[in-house]
């Protein structure tokens, strides 16, 4: 396994293990499953990051369930633009049902903030939020984090579905960005 990798002009370090990654998103599968095997829960992944937790998750979810997507966007390179856009809006039909919105990543909370607004009005059951990481210095949102999988510094990190400039999505590990020196 390589320790350091370089994606375009900046260089990574690993950070947190496949293995690790896999305990993680299991031991979410299991609460969820706790609070939510008795009904048909909708996961909505939030594209493009979470798109590996959501496959991973899915697996270790072993009761009736269904799955969709949305996408949003607010980061740009190394730091959020502060700019939320939806890009691909919640599934018509979703009135009445529990909602868990499956996050790759929660930072400041903007994004969960918008997702909430998307949803206000929209009657559904219950709406709740799994995060597989968890920036919970950064977080300033007004909206719990129900569930969450890893919590980690003020890092920026790549791997498992999360990229720099769209690269590194591909990687199996989890690499934080190396500090200059
Ligand atoms: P928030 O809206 O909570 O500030 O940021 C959430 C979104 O920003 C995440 O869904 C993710 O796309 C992106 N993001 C936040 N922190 C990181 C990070 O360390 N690495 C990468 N690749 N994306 C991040
Ligand atoms: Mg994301």
């Amino acid at each position: 396994m390589d320790k350091t990798i370089t994606l375009l002009d900046k260089q990574f370090e690993l950070f947190i293990s496949e293995s690790e990654i896999s305990e993680a998103v299991a031991r979410i599968a299991n609460a969820v499953a706790r609070d939510y095997k008795d009904e048909i829960p909708i996961f909505i992944g939030v594209l493009n990051g979470a798109f590996m937790f959501v496959s991973d998750f899915l697996k270790s979810y072993a009761h009736a369930c269904e799955v969709s997507f949305v996408k949003l966007s607010s980061y740009r390179g190394l730091t959020s633009t502060g700019l939320v856009k939806t890009l691909l809006d919640f599934p018509e039909g979703i009135q009445g049902r529990s909602i868990v919105v499956l996050e790759d990543i929660v930072d400041t909370g903007r994004t969960v903030q918008e997702i909430y607004h998307l949803l206000s009005g929209s009657n559904v059951k219950s709406f709740r939020i799994a995060t597989l990481f968890f920036k919970s210095q950064m977080y300033k949102g007004e909206y719990p984090i129900d569930y969450f999988g890893i919590e980690i510094p003020d890092r920026f990190i790549v791997g498992y579905g999360l990229d720099y400039q769209e690269q590194g999505r591909n990687l199996r590990h989890i690499y934080q960005l190396k500090q200059e020196s």
